[in-house]
């Protein structure tokens, strides 16, 4: 498989980035400089792209590599990638669903803990010397709060699997609703963000769910709601959060993804009631490794001409 050329859209993963270097040609396009000449040159011998949640493969990408079989995402979400055009050109597509789940649905927990019980900002006190001055200012019980989640998927399962463990009472909506789950089921955002205390956004994006945040279901989640993003960052229309949150409006906001990431909006940094992460859903050593595995295995499936083991398209 060494001749076959791979296409690596921007760096993700050392031990991946390895493994690929060692099985296929592979070109890294970020170091490209001109990358239009470089599609150009290579048109003929490129047969895969491995992308993720910043980098996938676009139209203009596809149309540019008429040999490209296959796209092979190192992330779940699929944003990234113009499906409607794999499919038209029967390129097959591929993600790591399943493995990455666990670690995200845990963060979820930390961030809805970080936010109500305000770890960040006390960890913060003790470093900064003020509780010899003081005790800490009181904060809000996590236990039996209800927590409502946009897309019941795998993650959002897993998230209301462990918000019960919480004594949590879970409700959520998706496009249709699952009869053979016991959760209340709310068939509008804003009903969901009006009858619970936490909005986890948890959906896939895709342009019906592109800010399916906005200032209607802020404000029905109202000065004490808390909203956790561990979805997407264009799932929210950020410019509202920020005022929302900088007014009080909205109560706090666990975010582990943003708008125009790695760009934060710096109104957030100086609120007590934010907590801020760069993207780190997956980023346990153990995930990535299982999901840098799960991109190898596609792509040496694909090329042996086996069944690909997660298949989208
Ligand atoms: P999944 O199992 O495919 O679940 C996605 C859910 O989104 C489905 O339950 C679907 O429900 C719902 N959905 C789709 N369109 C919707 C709409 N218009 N309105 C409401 N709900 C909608 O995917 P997953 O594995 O749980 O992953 C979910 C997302 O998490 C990924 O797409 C990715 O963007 C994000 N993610 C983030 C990180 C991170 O590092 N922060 C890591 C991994 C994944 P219905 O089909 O019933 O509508």
């Amino acid at each position: 498989m060494e001749s076959i050329g791979v296409l690596m859209a921007c760096p993700m993963n050392p031990y991946l980035e390895q493994e690929l270097d060692k099985r296929f040609t592979l070109h890294r396009f970020w170091k490209v400089p001109d990358k239009s000449t470089f599609l150009t040159s290579h048109s003929n011998s490129i047969r895969a792209v491995v992308g993720n949640a910043s980098a996938g493969a676009d139209s203009q990408m596809i149309e540019a590599l008429p040999k490209l079989e296959i796209v092979a995402s190192f992330s779940v979400g699929l944003d990234k990638i113009d499906l409607a055009k794999c499919k038209e050109k029967g390129i097959r597509v591929t993600n790591t669903p399943d493995v990455l789940t666990e670690d995200v649905a845990d963060l979820a927990i930390g961030l809805m803990l970080a936010v109500l019980r305000k770890l960040c900002e006390s960890d913060r006190y003790v470093r900064s010397g003020k509780w010899k001055i003081g005790n800490y200012s009181l904060t809000t019980k996590f236990t039996g709060k209800r927590v409502g989640i946009i897309g019941l998927g795998r993650i959002g399962m897993a998230i209301a699997k462990r918000a019960e463990a919480f004594s949590c009472p879970i409700s959520y909506h998706s496009r249709t609703e699952k009869p053979e789950i016991k959760y209340k089921y709310y068939p509008s955002v804003v009903e969901l963000a009006a009858n619970c205390d936490i909005l986890v956004v948890a959906c896939s994006l895709t342009e019906e769910t592109r800010h399916i945040i906005n200032r209607k279901v802020i404000d029905a989640l109202g000065a004490k709601g808390v909203l956790i993003n561990i979805g997407r960052g264009p799932h929210v229309d950020e410019p509202e959060l920020v005022s929302a949150l900088v007014e009080r409006r909205l109560g706090g906001a666990g975010l582990d993804v943003f708008e125009h990431e790695p760009e934060v909006p710096e109104e957030l940094f100086g609120l007590d009631n934010v907590v801020l992460l760069p993207h780190v859903g997956s980023g346990t050593v153990e995930t990535r490794k299982a999901m840098a595995d799960l991109v190898l295995g596609n792509l040496e499936a694909h090329f042996l001409k086996k069944p690909l083991l997660t298949p989208v398209v």
